[in-house]
């Protein structure tokens, strides 16, 4: 189980990892990126951690 948090402070919305995600938990508001889906369905792929560019995602599991 994992838990997904993105910085708002820090994404710059560039909308690169949401398109990336297998479980399809990132979603883009029109200005940044926000987890919107049920987290439990995570892989720990850490694929939006890699493509972001600000660091503003974090993966920690549980
Ligand atoms: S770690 Fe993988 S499955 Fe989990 S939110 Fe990021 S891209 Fe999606
Ligand atoms: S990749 Fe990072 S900066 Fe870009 S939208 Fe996602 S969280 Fe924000």
């Amino acid at each position: 189980m994992y838990i997904v948090a993105i910085d708002e402070e820090q994404c710059s919305g560039c909308n690169s990892c949401t398109a990336g995600c297998p479980a399809r938990l990132l979603k883009f508001n029109g200005e940044k990126a926000e987890v919107a889906g049920d987290e439990s369905e995570c892989l720990g792929c850490e694929s939006c951690v890699t493509v972001c560019p600000t660091g503003a995602v974090s993966i920690t599991e549980m």
